[in-house]
Parts: C-alpha cells; structure tokens; sequence
C-alpha cells in the first residue's frame, strides 16, 4: 500500500494584499512542493483528488456565522473592507480567495482522512494553506479559518464509527481550536507541543499550559507540553517523545494518527525561535508510524522560515514513503532544565490517568509543606502566566510578524545549508537482506524469505571460538556496503559468532560504534564480558541474567546496560524500558549500527506484536541499518511470530495492536524497580536519562499549595485531579 498526497495549485493565491511582509505566505506552499519534486517524492504517492468541505462537514464544529461571513467575501476585491473585517481576528489576513481556498483545505484532509481510512493508501499528507489549527467554533484565529484536522477527526468519528484518535500537534503554536474541539471527549486524545513561554508566546492563553487536561470524560485526554524557553532543539524534542508521547501513545493504542505539522519549531524559523533540524522531522514521523496499523495523516499547518520548512516537510513525506530515517548530525544531548520540568509537570498531572506513568515516585507533601524545602531528585509543579486575561476589541493588521536581524538570519540559513548537504539521503537496494547457515531453516520459512533479498552463506572464518560460519560477516557486509538496510540471519547466535560479527563491523569494516542489544529472555553474559573494556561497542540487554537479580546485575559501566526486566513482565514493562532507558541512551551513543539476538518467538508475558514495535522503534536509529539474529532451531514446528514480525517491522508493513496486551496492563513492580536502578546508576553516563526524580503525593496546584485564585478560576477542573 502507498502513500497519498493531496494539494491543489490554486493554494498559493492566499495573500495578504496589504502588506507583503506577513510570513503567510504563498511561498510556503510553493517551495514544499518543489522540494518534494526535487526529491522525487511527489511521483512516487498517490495523488487525492482535492475538493472542498460541504457545510454539513463544517457545521460539525464551526457556527454558521463562520461560513457566512468568509462566504461574503468570497472574489470581493474591496482591499479596504478585507483588512477592516480581518482586523476583527486575531493575527489574520482575507484574500478573495481564502473562503474558496478554506473549503479546499479542509475537504482535501477529509479526503486524505477517508482514503486512509478506506484503505486506498496507507498513510498521507495534505500540503494545504490556510492552515487549521486556530480556527475555533466561532472565530478565526492565527490564519486560520477551517479546522482542517479537526474537521477531518470528526468526520472519523461520525462516519467511520472510530473510537480512538490521536492527534498530535508539533506546530510551534499551541492548537487551541482543536484543544476546545475535543476537550471532553475521550475518544480523541490531543497532544500538543508548543512555545508558550508561561504566557508571553502567542496565542498567550492560560489554556496551554500543562494542567489543562481535559474535562469530565476527557479529562487525561488532553496534553499540553509547553516549552517556556526559546533553542528548544532535538535533544528536548525527542525527551518529550520517548518519556511522554510515544509511550502514551502505545497505552492509547489510536487506530487513527492525524498530525498538525506546523514546521515553525525548527531552526531558522522566525516566529518559533527553536531549532529542531530538518532531519527530526523524520524521526518523529518514523516513530509513529507504528501505530494505528500505520495510518497517519500529516496535514501542513504553520512554519515560516521557507529552508526548514520546505525540507522538514519534504523529509516527512520521505518517511512516509518508506526510506530509512537520516540519521541526526549531532547526537542527542541532555534536555535542557527547562524542557524537564515541562516534561516532570506533565507527567505529574498525568500520572493518575496513564498507566505508563505510574513509574513516578511520589514524596509525601505532608512532611515537606513547602516547595522551598524540596530535596534534589524531588520535583514541584509549578503554574505562572505571564499573558493577559483581555481581549482587545480589534487586532493590527500590518507589521505584525517578527522581523530577523538579517546577520542571524544569514547565518540560520547558512546551518541550514551545512545540515541539508550532510544529511544521508541513501536508500539501499534491497530493505531485508536474508541469511541463514542451513537450507532446512530456509524451506520451512518460504513465506518469509520470498519477501526478503537472499545473501550467500558459503563463508567460513577463523574467529574467537575457532572456525566459525561466516554467514553473520556476509550480512554486514551488505548493510555497510549499502546493498540491504536492515538484516535478518539465522544460526548459531551463540556468543562466539555474535562476538565475531561485532569485532569485524568495528575492525574490518571501520565502525566507529555498534549497539548491541540482547533481546533474548536468556541474555548470554559472555558476550558483555567480552565487550565490557570496549567503547565502540554498547552492550544492552532486557531480560535479567538467571544467575543474579537486581542491581547486581545492572553493571555501573557506562557501555554496559543491563535493563533486568522479569521474565513474567509483559509488553508495558518492555516499551517502558525501550522509551526511558535503551531509546534515550541509543540517540545519545549515535551507531552506526545495531545488532539484535532475539528469540524465535517472544516467551513470558511479551507478545510478538510488542517485539515487532520494538524492533520497528530501533529502525529509527543508525539509519535503519539494523541486523537481527536468530538461533537456528531443527524442529519445524517451533514457533517463528518472532521472526515473521521481524520481517513485517523491518519492512515497514503495519503491526497491529488489536490487543494491546501488557501495554495497557499495571507496569510489573519490580520490572519497574529494575528500570527506576537502571536509571540511577546511568545516568551520570547517559545525562538523556533525566527523569526519575520524585513528584508531589496529593494535588499542589490547588490551595493552600497554590495561591494564584485566577489559576482555579479558570481551570475549575483542576480540583478534580
Ligand atoms: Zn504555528
């Protein structure tokens, strides 16, 4: 199945007439499609039929007054009456166009929605101006005027009967119409990133900050990740994905992702001031493409510094389509203070409604009584807004958006140029190179290995332990010469050939560093003897060693990590070690390759979708160049959904969480205490392991904690936490 796109050339007449100066721009919309043509990307999609909203769709979420109005103004070229009525808006400009353009951009993301949802395509985007997200009930807002992807989630909830979706909202500016939209209904999980500098960014509402988290039935369903500091870059970003979104997500299980992606959060943008490199934008998109069955809609919204935007837009599409994720230029680093606390105060007015958050430890409020008397790993939510509660009666039309000192902006354009020409573009010639050391494994596995390019296993090396199959050493080769991504091999992955294989990617073939990760419930110890002097070599395993238990086994080596999860934990424990511990400390080691020795088929409580996840997580990293390994096993009854899922994964077809099984379970108690030990004893290591630090027992944002009565009375819910 493919991918879809959908846009209409007659989008770039929306213009401000009387001041060319706004950031809004038809550029926006003309420089994303050249850079997808440029990249080939556009003729590799399906392209959707643009068509404009009907009344009835919109009447779903806006007032009649919203289509009437704009209807009014429909090819009126009156530039005086035009500015006059967008002086009434928030931030907002009217063409003659715009109410004939608005249709257009809403109908053409119900479109992009129903062809996903129908199966016609697999995922899409919908490169579409005006943008959506400000568009409330009965107002435009922030050149907005449809709620484009609002309206599309209704349309799947009235039409399509779904009952789970998540929409993820990474514009720089909080989507507060869509917030409104679905605040108490929890079949619609919003999850917002955005500037909100404790009130001084726009839209400067109280309602972005953190402790608005939906009401009655919805409460826990909205999320707001407010960023109160400008240079928000990669590291912060990808913090707020592995400790917050991904695994809420999992937990949610959506069966629809519609993303609001706004590209004014990555570097160079004027009005965002971050700087997320363009090649993020791939990783954010990879790492929810398995969910939903991979059903994801991107639809355009904001970004405004036309380099960034056009070619983390441009990336997006790219992933969609199935080619690797670039790997980042720089590794991650630590998120900076300000991006931990957002991250720690949003898991504390969470922890209650998410399973995945319930890792937190709690100290007593009782014995403290004060937030000045706080010990160093303990955490005390704050609330402080900046904004104004007024609303003007009339708003600026001209000279509104913010102006680059032009020597900042030469120099953002010339990182951008550095970033754009170093990130890797390769895409190999096969997805899955295969091998395996016997013919009879091949033949019971027929099914799988159709669908997979097939290496030649007639090597034979001298190694470690002796003479050894070559067949791993020949799996390498492919995935560092560039003619397969990923690899799956199947034989003897005792620890003398894995050993061996790690040694040649490093030696002969000039890594500069390998992830190892032994997935297996069985973990082979030799093999993290052999590795533990050695820095190019990062040894990770999940399950804990039988012969020891505890923070024994957890090793305070920083290229030795030992997660110790129980062999009774079930898929919960599993992506909760992914997301806190082997995520984090992979995007900060940065290899050029991962090694996985897994079990045929997932044992105790792990199903084989949740190892299937996994392994779709991990392609995200090194490019996509990951070798799994498989033990050979003689009896061709045994079960391979480990291996079959592998496949699926490393191909990139849809893994499906119809029974999200252990995910959605009570986190295992001391597979959680060997996480919480991991944590503690790595991160003076990995400083991206931040946040296992204690929160609050009762609620502190009320009195007597909280003192602010304006924060009660505009958030009466929050007594209810
Ligand atoms: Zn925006």
């Amino acid at each position: 199945m493919t991918t879809g796109v959908v846009y209409d050339q007659r989008m770039a007449d929306h213009k401000c007439l009387w001041d060319l100066k706004y950031n809004e721009k038809p550029e926006r919309f003309i420089n994303v499609l050249k850079r997808c043509e440029e990249l080939k990307l556009l003729q590799r999609c399906l392209p959707l039929k643009p068509r404009e909203a009907t009344e009835e769709e919109l009447l779903k979420l806006h007032t009649p007054d919203m289509i009437s109005i704009l209807k009014d103004t429909d090819s009126i070229s009156d530039e005086e009456a035009l500015e006059k009525l967008s002086s009434k808006y928030d931030f907002l400009y009217i063409h003659p166009s715009t109410y004939q353009l608005s249709l257009l951009a809403a109908g053409s993301t119900v479109e992009l929605v129903s062809n996903i949802l129908d199966g016609k395509i697999r995922n899409g985007m919908a490169i579409i101006r005006p943008p959506g997200h400000h568009a409330m009930k009965s107002e435009y807002c922030g050149y907005c005027f449809y709620n484009n992807v609002a309206i599309a989630t209704q349309h799947a909830l009235d039409n399509r009967g779904l009952k789970r979706i998540l929409i993820v909202d990474w514009d720089i500016h909080h989507g507060q119409a869509t917030q409104q939209m679905f605040y108490d209904d929890p079949r619609v999980l919003y999850f917002s990133i955005h500037g909100f500098q404790n009130g001084a960014f726009w839209p400067h509402l109280r309602e972005s900050d953190y402790h608005n988290i939906g009401r009655g039935a919805g409460l826990g369903y909205n999320i707001n990740v407010p960023m109160n500091e400008v240079k928000m870059g990669n590291s912060d970003y990808m913090a707020i994905f592995h400790q917050l979104l991904l695994p809420i997500a999992y937990e949610f299980n959506p069966e629809l992702i519609i993303v609001s992606a706004g590209y004014d959060a990555a570097l160079g943008c004027p009005e965002g001031e971050m700087e997320i490199t363009p090649a993020c934008y791939s990783h954010f998109t990879n790492s929810l493409m398995g969910l939903a069955n991979g059903r994801l809609a991107v639809v355009l919204e904001g970004g405004y510094c036309l380099k960034s935007l056009s070619e983390g837009a441009a990336l997006t599409l790219r992933t969609l389509l199935g080619d690797p994720c670039p790997p980042l230029l720089s590794n991650l680093d630590t998120p900076t203070k300000s991006a931990q606390n957002t991250v720690l105060s949003v898991m504390y007015v969470l922890r209650r409604y998410w399973k995945c958050l319930q890792h937190l430890e709690v100290f007593s409020v009782q014995e403290i009584n004060d937030a000045t008397k706080i010990r160093e790993n303990q955490f005390w939510p704050q609330i402080e807004f900046l904004g104004s509660d007024e609303k003007p009666e009339s708003y600026p039309t001209r000279d509104i958006c913010p102006v680059q000192d032009p020597k900042i902006a030469a120099e953002l354009d010339a990182q951008l140029d550095v970033l754009i020409a170093g990130t890797c573009l390769d895409v190999q010639q096969y997805r899955i190179g295969f091998i395996a050391n016997s013919t009879e494994s091949i033949e019971s596995l027929s099914e799988i290995v159709q669908r997979c390019h097939m290496l030649p296993a007639d090597r034979t090396e001298t190694g470690t332990g002796g003479k050894t199959s070559g067949i791993l050493l020949n799996l390498i080769d492919s995935l560092v010469d560039g003619t397969c991504r990923s690899g799956i091999a199947i034989g003897d992955n005792s620890c003398n050939i894995v050993i061996d294989s790690l040694k040649y990617a490093i030696d002969d073939r000039s890594l500069q560093n390998v992830m190892f990760i032994d997935m297996r419930t069985h973990p082979d110890r030799e093999i993290q003897k052999f590795f533990q002097e050695d820095v190019r070599i990062l040894y990770a395993s999940l399950f804990a060693f039988l012969d020891s238990c505890g923070s024994e086994s957890v090793g305070a080596k920083k290229f030795t990590v030992n997660v110790g999860l129980q062999q009774s934990c079930g898929d919960g424990d599993v992506l909760s070690a992914l997301f806190r511990i082997l995520l984090p400390v992979a995007y900060q080691f940065g290899p050029q390759l991962i090694v996985v020795a897994a079990d045929r088929s997932p044992s105790g409580g792990v199903s084989s979708e949740c190892f299937g996840q996994v392994i779709h997580l991990l392609t995200s990293l090194s490019g996509g160049r990951l070798a799994v390994i498989f033990k050979h096993n003689k009896d061709p009854s045994s079960s391979l959904s480990g291996l079959k899922i592998c496949v699926k994964a490393l191909l990139g077809d849809p893994i499906s969480m119809s029974t999200p099984k252990g995910t959605n379970q009570q986190l295992n108690v001391v597979s959680m205490c060997a996480i919480r030990n991991v944590i503690r004893e790595q991160n003076a290591f990995w400083n991206a392991l931040q946040f296992e630090v204690q929160v609050p027992d009762i609620n502190v944002l009320i009195p007597p904690y909280m003192n602010d009565e304006k924060v009660l009375r505009y958030n009466p819910e929050l007594l209810q936490h």
